[in-house]
């Protein structure tokens, strides 16, 4: 951990195994931390805050060194996407498209930093108006496992561009990434005490940073049952929110879209980084008759995707990231076939030669399924699929929409019209007309409903980390 510009141990010694879930190996211990090293840290981002060694240090210092921190990441790029993939699984070739985003985001936040962001109003003589943007101050970040690296950056990058002091709660199955990254925070310069790294539990270390009243603002990335405890926990001394959640998002296919490029990123929406994506495009909406030959086609294609660690040469999907969430997808598979879904592929935990130990789950697609089945209602953050149909353009939103759900959704259709007026009447946050999955360090990124409170990303992401203060000045 790295707290007050020191690297240190859980005070009461514990530690944590992490493990490579390719193959079930040992990789890295790493310090358990408690409610006490929260708030250690919380006291170091506190103390460096009010002393504004960073807060008040001019825009263009802070992204002098955001821009070197990048430079760094930049130049680590194989190191920490090989970490990515032995601690968490997915494919080489995505953790490295990982570290290229995170390199971007950091680059994006300082860029943005050191342009104007206030406003200047006039009311009644002789008084002046100013709007100014000021830092909120202690700000705990909480991510999840599934992007390790790139969910931090996503959080860290606007709170330090804005003069934040930070401290970081990776998930504690995937803290390898935020450590290395912390080092290069020390290398590049940041000051002590600004940037801290606080490893362990949710329930203990997060539910701390949650409670605090040293605590200003809470930014979490997580399931959407852990970000109601969350968002009570924080309601104690009225923090900052800012909530990205789970989602089960539709992807709409209509029979006029190109067809082999909707099953192409029909594959993508749903595989990618085996499932494990909070927008993943989980429910896959095809218009009745184009049904039967549009299955057929995507189960030859899922057929072929090469499965296997991460690391190894043409690896297109790679295990799930623990035991124990392999277990819960799986569950889901029983549940979808108790609850009558048509299984069409998949299904089964592999045990792959020389793997036998990886919790590696084969891609599973299930359609004839139905609005109250469980694996069309709920998250299942794995490589399963539900295929539901819709028999017109209106059909099409009212099952899209109907979800507790409101992250992200695509659509596929060679009318442009037609797209434009569907995503119109969809009720999420992000949305893809014949693509899917491009996410933009420019764009707004988050849910309606209840996949999050807030937005990252862009303008409106540097924003969530700031207070906004007008100053009306007697000329
Ligand atoms: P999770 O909610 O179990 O854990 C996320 C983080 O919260 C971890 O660091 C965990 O230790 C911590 N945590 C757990 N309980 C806590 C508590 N009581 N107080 C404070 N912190 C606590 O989620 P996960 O399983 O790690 O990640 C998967 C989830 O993340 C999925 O639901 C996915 O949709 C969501 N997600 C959302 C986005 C988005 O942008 N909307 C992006 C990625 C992942």
């Amino acid at each position: 951990m790295y707290i007050d510009g020191q690297w240190v141990g859980a005070r009461n010694g514990s530690t944590r195994e992490i493990l490579n879930p390719a193959n079930g190996e040992i990789i890295a211990v790493a310090a358990e931390g408690e409610a006490e090293d929260a708030r250690l840290a919380i006291s170091s981002a506190r103390r460096a805050f009010d002393a504004g060694a960073w807060s008040e240090l001019p825009p263009t210092e802070r992204a002098r060194l955001l821009f070197a921190v990048a430079d760094r990441l930049e130049q680590r790029t194989e190191e920490f996407a090989l970490l990515e993939t032995t601690s968490m699984g997915k494919p080489l070739r995505e953790s490295r498209f990982d570290v290229a985003d995170a390199v971007a985001c950091f680059r994006y936040y300082a860029g943005l930093i050191t342009k104007p962001m206030g406003q200047v109003y006039s009311v009644a003589d002789p008084v002046q108006g100013l709007v100014v943007k000021e830092p909120v101050g202690v700000c705990g970040l909480i991510v999840p496992w599934n992007y390790p690296l790139l969910m931090s950056v996503w959080k860290i990058a606007p709170a330090l561009a804005a003069g934040n002091s930070i401290v970081l709660k990776p998930s504690e199955i995937t803290p390898v990434t935020a450590v290395s990254l912390f080092e290069i925070f020390e290398e590049a310069g940041i000051p002590q005490g600004v940037a801290n790294l606080v490893l362990g539990a949710g329930a203990t270390v997060g539910q701390e940073l949650a409670e605090s009243e040293h605590v200003d603002m809470i930014a979490f990335t997580g399931g959407t049952a852990t970000g109601r405890t969350i968002m009570k926990a924080a309601a104690g001394n009225m923090k900052n929110i800012s909530l990205e959640l789970g989602g089960k998002s539709p992807n709409i296919v209509f029979a006029d879209a190109d067809f082999e490029m909707a099953v192409d990123y029909a594959l993508f929406a749903i595989f990618a980084n085996q499932g494990q994506v909070c927008a993943a495009g989980s429910r896959l909406l095809l218009e009745e008759s184009i049904h039967d030959r549009f299955v057929e086609r995507l189960v030859e294609r899922a057929r072929q995707i090469r499965i296997g660690a991460g690391d190894a040469e043409g690896t297109e999907m790679g295990p799930l990231v623990s035991e124990k969430h392999m277990e819960k997808v799986l569950h889901y598979i029983e549940l979808g076939k108790r609850e009558g879904g048509r299984l069409l592929l998949g299904g089964q935990r592999l045990k792959l030669k020389g793997l036998e130990n990886g919790y590696f789950v084969e891609p599973t697609i299930f359609t004839d399924t139905t609005a109250d089945m469980s694996i069309v209602r709920e998250e299942i953050f794995g490589p399963v699929l539900a295929i539901q149909t819709f028999k017109d353009e209106s059909d099409a939103i009212r099952v899209a929409n109907d979800s507790d759900y409101g992250l992200a959704a695509g659509v596929f259709t060679s009318d442009g019209a037609k797209a434009l007026r569907v995503v119109k009447k969809l009720r999420a946050g992000i949305t893809w007309i014949n693509t899917y999955h491009n996410t933009y360090n420019e764009a707004p990124w988050g849910g309606y409903k209840q996949s999050g409170i807030g937005r990252a990303l862009g303008t409106f992401g540097l924003d969530a980390y700031t207070e906004t203060k007008q100053i009306n000045i007697n000329l």
